[in-house]
């Protein structure tokens, strides 16, 4: 299959193909065609398969066709999740019409609302936009839409755990009800279908993920460690394995810039990227990660959400995520396009039933090492993945626990004693609700 049997104009084929695109990836052969049809559309596709290109490319098609823009109006819009998002979409929009002569304008919060006010009176083809700050410029009148053709919400998914709900829904009630709407997400949960149901008129419906499953490219491996130690281990195995490029994923903010601290004592160039910090800041350190000014880019999960950065060899996380959706969500960053990559989990004892829920998430026990020097005096107890995942099963008769760790290596023989003397709690004994741990609590706004 090729991009020029997609239907899609000269002018887009040449872009695309300055993209380095060779062919197109499974979310847009079937995306495209259905965009381009105008219908609505509901697609989800994991993380790095190209959701930007499969929207992007056929909405560039259909603006061409109809009427310019006028004054505050906005023929297309898109709504991100994160600042970061709305910009790596924008230049992707700027990137793929690079030879249409259609507008696009971004707007996001943590920058000054007057000039986005100025840009936007001309009015502009594509909109792209987080929805606090769109919400403000609608409130100040600096924006409107009664012309608006189509809307997009891109990773839907993450909009719904950050609490966008409220927000989509103010947004909804002042767009026209006659408009084409895609909708994009990593996963289909209970909560998109039925915002789908809500906001999409007969969508046409695209899966092309395995749900859940964590990218095949990716070698996944967790580190046994006691907690304490975490951030020596990651400096040592950093100047250890001389590791020159990866991403830290830590929980909280607080722990990301205590991490940045200590490895830049360490003597490793390192920065952080989550909410408290600027958007200059935020676009500073992933261009000085990128360009490889610094080695290390300490992220937390709503700041790294949907952040493109390619060829991206290793992901580490600091801690496991609460939400096992996380976890697939932060590997993804790894192993894109194709390409192999490694995640590395950093795991202590208490963060056994995460990791239990992870595991079955994905359908896979992780193998399990230990660094010499770093052998933690807490175990952390054996795993093993439920096939069922986690979904709610009836109880079984407790089992003996397996003796053998899950492919661990020769280092970890002592530890494989210890372990066989914790029989408690190790295999999926209770039913567990899926979706296991809860929502994220932090409701951030990114405006
Ligand atoms: P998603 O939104 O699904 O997470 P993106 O749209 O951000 O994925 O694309 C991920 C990466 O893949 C980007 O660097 C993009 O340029 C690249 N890409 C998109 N489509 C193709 C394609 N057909 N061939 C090769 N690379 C592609
Ligand atoms: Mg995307």
């Amino acid at each position: 299959m090729a991009f020029s049997s997609l239907g899609l104009s000269k002018p887009l084929l040449r872009a695309v193909k300055e993209q380095g695109y060779d062919k197109p990836s499974p979310i847009q052969i079937q995306g495209i065609p259905a965009v381009l049809a105008g219908k609505d559309v509901m697609a989800a596709a994991q993380t790095g398969t190209g959701k930007t290109a499969s929207f992007t490319l056929p909405l560039l098609q259909r603006l061409e066709k109809g009427r310019k823009a006028g004054a505050n109006q906005a023929r297309a819009l898109v709504l991100t999740p994160t600042r970061e998002l709305a910009a790596q979409v924008a230049a992707s929009v700027e990137a793929y019409g690079k030879y249409l002569p259609l507008t696009s304008i971004v707007v996001f919060g943590g920058v000054k609302i007057n000039p986005q006010m100025m840009r936007l009176r001309k009015g502009t083809d594509i909109l792209v936009a987080t929805p606090g700050r769109l919400l403000d410029l609608y409130n100040q009148k600096a924006i409107r839409f009664d012309h608006l053709e189509v809307l997009i919400l891109d990773e839907a998914d993450r909009m719904l755990d950050m609490g966008f709900i409220h927000d989509i829904r103010k947004i909804m009630a002042f767009l026209p009800k006659k408009r084409q709407t895609l909708l994009f997400s990593a996963t289909f949960s209970g909560d998109i279908r039925s915002l789908a149901e809500g906001f999409l008129h007969k969508p046409v419906k695209i899966d092309v993920s395995p749900r859940n499953t964590a990218a095949k490219t990716v070698k996944q491996s967790v580190f046994e460690a006691d907690k304490s130690k975490k951030t020596a281990l990651l400096s040592h195995l950093i100047r250890h394995n001389d590791w020159q490029q990866l991403l830290v994923f830590m929980r909280t903010k607080h722990g990301a810039n205590r991490l940045v601290k200590r490895l830049d004592k360490d003597g490793i160039k390192a920065a952080a990227i989550h909410g408290n910090k600027t958007q200059a800041a935020r676009t500073r350190a992933l261009a000085d990660f990128k360009a490889g000014k610094v080695r290390v880019l300490v992220a937390t999960d709503i700041a790294a959400r949907g952040i493109d950065i390619s060829d991206l060899p290793l992901v580490v996380n600091f801690e496991l995520p609460n939400v096992p959706e996380d976890y697939v969500h932060r590997i993804g960053r790894t192993g894109r396009a194709g390409m192999t990559g490694e995640a590395i989990s950093l795991v202590s004892a208490d963060e056994v039933k995460l990791l239990q829920t992870i595991e079955n998430l994905i359908g896979q026990t992780l193998v399990r090492e230990q660094e010499v020097g770093f052998v933690p005096s807490h175990s952390v107890p054996l795993t093993k993945h439920n096939p069922n995942g986690n979904m709610p099963k009836r109880p079984k008769k407790p089992k003996k626990p397996k003796i053998k760790m899950a492919g661990t290596n020769n280092n970890a023989n002592a530890q494989n004693k210890s372990n066989k003397q914790q029989p408690k709690k190790t295999n999926n004994r209770k039913p567990r609700r899926k979706g296991f741990g809860a929502k994220p609590k932090a409701r951030r706004s990114s405006s």
